[in-house]
């Protein structure tokens, strides 16, 4: 009898489960909006009942709709929303607070208190002294409900970020258990030795107690403890690190870029860590038995989003797909340049105090020009942090795979290739997030036997290989970092 395996996403704005066969196609799919709340500015919350509501819906919808029981399903894989912190009682199983959501400022007060170990918080754990990870949103809680410290030392209150949560539901509290890419997001992992850090935990004042087990991304999370099944939870993994596998970056120097309304991207650097010293985060890639893999991570802020914002506030096009044609229109951008940093510059140029510019102007300047040099800069954008990753790595980019709503733009994949040098694969399945949790599961429990395996039944839809030469791309190239440097000298607050 054919055995599928069952992927379940809780991501930020929905829950979705998807059914995944052999050969990895989806062949089932639910979903389920989450509701975000906004108590006070800057503040993103999320009701924990709520996420753990959305997660059995899309299971029974997804077990209805196949006309398949639980008994069809070799076992189940979870990735989520990462860093987004709960506590609750381990009496009851109550949250005693709202989950605090990645975006959250609110312990904004806390991070600042702990700036002077911005140092030593980054060699430990790769990450920037930051409100998303969770350690400032435990301390947060802690310090807002009654005796908070008092009842986690006394082990009355267990942590989890969204996988523990659902994991210690679903299995109607046996496990209190994340896995190593969650736990890598927590700001209290160690990366060298892949235990919670006691110089953290101190400095946080965070009782070990209250934190869930560390385990490989592909292991036994325990049983069901719904639908009167034997399935177990057999996969897990952070939603970034989920895609990374996903798209079987399994070799080092392999990266995947997501493009979305911001671009995220992830390099495969193998079993050392290495830690960035222009803003990337270093982050655990999965785990898999006793091996850990690591990755450099990077993130654009507007990708998809200039695209949004031609057509909502320009209206140069009427909808995003328009944008490729319009690009198509000309036969090159005439010379523009678009800096968009709307919200100031993220990896590598950090930098708050600029905004958003255009430069090369002509009276030859039409509107498709102006289109085409926005879907350039979301190439030139993710050009430049896997510059950083490929030199602070000392590696060469072997090929990036790419998802996300952006994708379906041929000429921005293509321009994307040709300035990268290298080729840009779109995988049949776009919904790599799931993907990688569903073969993470399945590695575990055999329905894959090796890594060899999945990458035989992975397959892409879509292919694009560098068309234009070395002179031409480093003189595009050399255009747009001279349109960052102008866009410096132009503050917002000076
Ligand atoms: P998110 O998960 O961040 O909401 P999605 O992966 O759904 O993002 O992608 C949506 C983004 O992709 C939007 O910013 C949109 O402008 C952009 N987008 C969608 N279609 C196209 C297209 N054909 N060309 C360029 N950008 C596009």
């Amino acid at each position: 009898m054919e055995k599928f395996v069952l992927s379940i996403d809780q991501g930020t704005t929905s829950t979705r489960a998807i059914l995944f066969d052999k050969e990895g196609k989806p062949r089932y799919s639910a979903v389920r909006p989450v509701e975000c709340l906004y108590p006070k500015p800057g503040w993103v919350e999320q009701n924990p009942i709520q996420l753990f509501i959305s997660v059995n819906d899309v299971i029974n919808e997804v077990l209805i709709y196949s006309n398949l029981t639980i008994n069809d399903i070799e076992c189940l894989g979870l990735t989520n929303q990462r860093e987004t912190t709960i506590i609750w009682e381990k009496a009851t199983g109550k949250p005693v607070y709202n989950a605090i959501v990645w975006q959250s400022r609110q312990s904004q007060g806390v991070c600042d208190k702990y700036e002077k170990y911005e140092k030593l918080i980054h060699e430990k754990t790769g990450l920037k002294i930051n409100p998303y990870f969770s350690a400032s949103k435990i301390r947060f809680i802690l310090d807002n409900i009654p005796n908070g410290q008092e009842r986690a030392e006394k082990g009355e209150l267990l942590f989890g970020t969204v996988d523990t949560w659902i994991i210690y539901k679903l299995t109607k509290g046996q496990t209190h258990a994340t896995d190593v890419t969650n736990a890598s997001r927590t700001m209290l992992l160690n990366l060298h030795t892949m235990d919670y850090d006691e110089e953290l935990l101190n400095l946080f004042n965070i009782p070990r107690c209250m934190l869930p087990e560390i385990k490989a991304s592909s292991d036994d999370y325990g049983e069901l403890s719904f639908l009167d099944s034997k399935v177990h939870i057999t996969g897990v993994a952070g939603d970034q690190q989920a895609a990374l596998f996903g798209q079987t970056c399994y070799e080092v120097g392999e990266s995947k870029n997501t493009y979305g309304t911001g671009c995220f991207m992830l390099m495969n650097i193998g079993q050392n860590v290495v830690l960035s010293n222009k803003g990337l985060l270093t982050t655990v890639a999965w785990k898999i038995k006793d091996q850990v893999t690591y990755a450099l991570e990077g993130s654009v802020f507007m990708g998809g989003a200039i695209i949004q914002w031609l057509r909502d506030e320009l209206n140069l096009i009427h909808t995003a797909d328009e944008s490729e044609a319009s690009a198509l229109k000309v036969k090159d951008s005439n010379g523009v340049y678009i800096v968009p940093a709307f919200v100031g510059l993220g990896t590598p140029y950090w930098d708050n105090d600029v905004r958003g510019t255009m430069f090369g102007l002509t009276r030859g300047t039409n509107k498709h020009h102006i289109v085409r040099a926005c879907l350039e800069s979301i190439a030139y954008q993710s050009k430049d942090v896997i510059e950083v990753m490929k030199k602070e790595a000392h590696l060469k980019l072997k090929s990036l795979k790419v998802d996300g709503g952006a994708t379906k733009n041929n000429y921005l994949l293509q321009f994307q290739s040709d300035i990268l040098g290298c080729e840009v694969n779109v995988p049949h399945c776009l919904e790599t997030t799931a993907l990688g949790v569903c073969y993470l599961a399945g590695l575990y429990t055999g329905y894959w036997k090796s890594l060899e395996d999945i990458k035989e039944c992975h397959s892409y839809q879509r292919s694009y290989s560098p068309k234009r030469g070395k002179v031409e791309v480093d003189e595009l190239y050399k255009g747009w970092k001279k349109a960052i440097k102008a866009t410096k000298v132009f503050r917002v607050n000076e």
